[in-house]
């Protein structure tokens, strides 16, 4: 049976919900217009006002906002409403310099936790279930953003945040959560930890998983839902739109609901910008059309995935965005050769033969770009025989080198050896100077 928390809202018709999202974009636009320097001044440069917004299909004619708009008018120049009208601040630290900051208004707020209970409840979730809530608290989205949903659907939530894993596997056990939300890798890491503290998977009431927040492949779902014995669900967001919820797996688990009713989403080749039809490759480009505190308009995301507008066989009609495979500045070019990490991941865990554990190290020598893949071995495969580890290096190496046409060199490390991650993992270092 399937189960909807808005169903004339998530199996609208694709006309009418057309026609929802213009009044929502023109209302937007009009509001950014006049209440947000940078917009006003890149759609006068544009020569674009907001009633020459008529149909949908005119949103190409708006000028992209980009992480660098945000910048620019850090703290509060991208709000549209008085910091009087604005509950919440989250805020999105970057590699470098500040942190990007987002601001919520109480409607804001709302509209995010009804979502996020929409995506619970897409994953099958209800309010008989224990939701532990293992994304970080705080300045992050993800932890304060799946609470309120949870909440929001009447289950029982377990605010535990990220980190303090062996409580973590104790409170799970104790409590009986049903339900996990946290990173991939940090659900990794928590079913060793559970292994580790002796508590049988088959004990737990664990039945779901909410991961998201960083790129995993479908091998690293095998891996998890293997280990912990439960159906796991891509979930995607990003602070600058809402946070968790924008975009979520059906039990189809072919692809991602982007909620159209609050965004519009677009796919642009990031070379030129141009917009790209539905199944190709590109970058993923979001209007928040019913945000009021910061409502970002054709906000470049950077992250790569396509999209379909197919009605999916769970009864929804919102659009699809495929699994993200990484992110346009996440790609590395080494020798020429464009490398994404869930590449390398793709090819480690078809494998079978070393753990899901691994990092990339790019350095430059003599001019020349080296790859290395540093992967642990599986603890039932650790051995000292280094004849054995040898020919795995060898099998690894063909077979991470045949999947992203570039020579790399493997190094097998120890079980346990590589860090651990309890939110967003990092799986790149890149000593390059360039
Ligand atoms: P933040 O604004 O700090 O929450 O980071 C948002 C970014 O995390 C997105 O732009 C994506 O790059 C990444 N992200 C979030 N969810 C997913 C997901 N399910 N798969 C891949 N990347 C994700
Ligand atoms: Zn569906």
């Amino acid at each position: 049976m399937v189960l909807y928390w808005n169903r004339p809202r998530e199996c609208m018709e694709r006309g009418q919900l057309e026609v929802l999202q213009l009044r929502r974009l023109q209302k937007t636009v009009q509001a950014v217009y006049h209440n947000v320097s940078y917009y006003r001044e890149k759609m006068q440069e544009a020569d674009i006002y907001p009633e020459d917004i008529r149909s949908l299909a005119d949103v190409v004619n708006l000028p992209f906002t980009t992480k660098q708009d945000l910048r620019d008018s850090y703290p509060y120049g991208s709000f549209a409403v008085p910091l009087s009208q604005i509950v919440r601040l989250h805020a999105s630290t970057g590699t470098t310099g500040k942190p990007t900051v987002v601001g919520y208004t109480r409607e804001d707020i709302d509209a995010w936790a009804e979502l996020t209970a929409r995506g619970i409840c897409c994953v099958g979730g209800g309010k008989d279930d224990v939701v532990q809530v293992s994304y970080g608290y705080g300045l992050f989205t993800g932890g304060l953003g799946m609470h309120y949903g949870a909440e929001r659907m009447g289950a029982s939530v377990i605010p535990t945040s990220a980190g303090n894993s062996r409580r973590q596997a104790m409170l799970m056990n104790d409590f009986g959560s049903t339900i996990l939300c946290c990173t991939p890798s940090y659900a990794l890491l928590l079913s060793e930890i559970l292994k580790e503290a002796k508590i049988p998977v088959e004990d737990l009431k664990l039945k779901i998983g909410i991961f998201g927040a960083e790129p995993w492949t479908e091998q690293m779902r095998d891996e998890i839902q293997k280990r912990l014995q439960i159906n796991a669900y891509n979930i995607y967001g990003l602070s600058e739109v809402m946070g968790p919820g924008v975009s979520i797996e059906c039990p189809e688990k072919n692809g991602m609901h982007i909620w159209e009713d609050h965004f519009l989403p677009e796919v642009i080749n990031p070379e030129t910008g141009e917009p790209l039809p539905d199944g190709q490759i590109g970058e993923l480009v979001i209007s928040c059309i019913t945000k009021q505190g910061m409502p970002m308009v054709r906000y470049r995301t950077r992250d790569l995935t396509s999209i379909t507008h197919e009605k999916c066989a769970c009864g929804r009609t919102h659009a699809r965005i495929a699994r993200i495979m990484g992110r346009s500045d996440d790609m590395l070019i080494i020798r020429g050769v464009n490398v994404f990490p869930s590449q390398v991941e793709s090819a480690l865990l078809a494998m079978g033969e070393v753990s899901p554990h691994y990092h990339l190290v790019v350095t430059r020598e003599n001019n020349l770009d080296i790859l290395e893949v540093q992967v642990e071995v599986s603890e039932n495969l650790f051995s000292d025989k280094v004849r054995s580890l040898e020919g795995l290096a060898a099998r690894v190496k063909k077979e991470v080198e045949n999947t992203i046409n570039l020579g790399c060199k493997i190094s097998l490390v120890e079980p346990r050896s590589l860090p651990r991650s309890e939110g967003k993992s990092v799986r790149v270092t890149d000593l390059r100077k360039i």
